[in-house]
């Protein structure tokens, strides 16, 4: 293939933007299976604390960072009753006879355990913070949930908003492109990320030659979603 500098005048064929998938997938950290397995843990602990004792979602699997194989018991028995891993109260009591709460489900400061299941002698964390209002990183293939008052904004990518990783690689990838529109040579800087990310092509053109291009969506509809009145924290029974 032909190379050619983008950045030579008198080129009147750019370099041809080429996809390249490895720098936008690299740098997004992978967790561990055991780490999964223990938030697993902790979630079934949370899911029976937070309903108030009426559910319980366990059995989750962590593979490859992916998980899989829940079961659900609940209390009441007239509901799931066709599924065969609802095992009702004796499910709770099946979890706790195993469980050992970890660091996650002090942190969540869960207060149920196996000795109040046994004897039904429940109590359960009253208050839980709000969740703070969150967006999808607009890496594509990123997506990371992340609190809209921590993401990061900049008026180049309008209705944007990009994680701690992501952030960084809008700048470094910007690169120096040749204006392919007549008229007198000229270029112009853009940003490879931004473009992959989105699974866009790279513009050929400077952004005064070009019709503005519609920038990614996902904040505007958050936006409108956002709701005016925060609340700092919620009582456990309104679930
Ligand atoms: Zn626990
Ligand atoms: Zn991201
Ligand atoms: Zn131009």
């Amino acid at each position: 293939m032909k190379q050619v500098n983008p950045l030579k005048r008198n080129t009147t064929t750019p370099e041809r933007p080429r996809p390249n998938r490895a720098f936008l997938t690299r740098r997004i950290p992978r967790i561990p299976d055991d780490e999964i397995n223990k938030a697993a843990q902790a979630f079934s602990h949370f899911t029976f604390e937070r309903s108030w004792g009426t559910i319980l979602v366990c059995d989750l699997q962590g593979v490859r960072g992916v998980l899989t194989d829940p079961a659900i018991h609940i209390a009441n028995t007239n509901r799931f009753r066709l599924a065969d891993t609802n095992l009702n109260k004796e499910g709770f009591k099946f979890f706790f006879s195993t469980h050992v709460c970890n660091d996650v489900c002090r942190k969540l400061e869960l207060i149920s355990n196996a000795d109040m299941v046994m004897k039904d002698k429940l109590e359960f964390r009253e208050i839980w913070p709000a969740v703070d209002n969150t967006v999808y990183c607009s890496n594509n293939l990123c997506g990371k949930i992340v609190p809209a008052s921590g993401a990061r904004k900049s008026d180049e990518f309008p209705r944007c908003h990009w994680c701690e990783t992501c952030w960084p690689q809008l700048e470094s990838s910007k690169v120096r492109w040749m204006c392919v529109a007549p008229g007198p040579d000229h270029d112009f800087h853009v940003s490879k990320f931004f473009y992959e990310s989105q699974g866009r092509e790279m513009p050929r053109k400077c952004g005064k030659h070009r019709e503005e291009e519609p920038a990614a969506v996902g904040g505007a509809l958050w936006a409108r979603m956002k709701s005016g009145a925060k609340q700092k924290n919620i009582s456990g029974r309104s679930w």
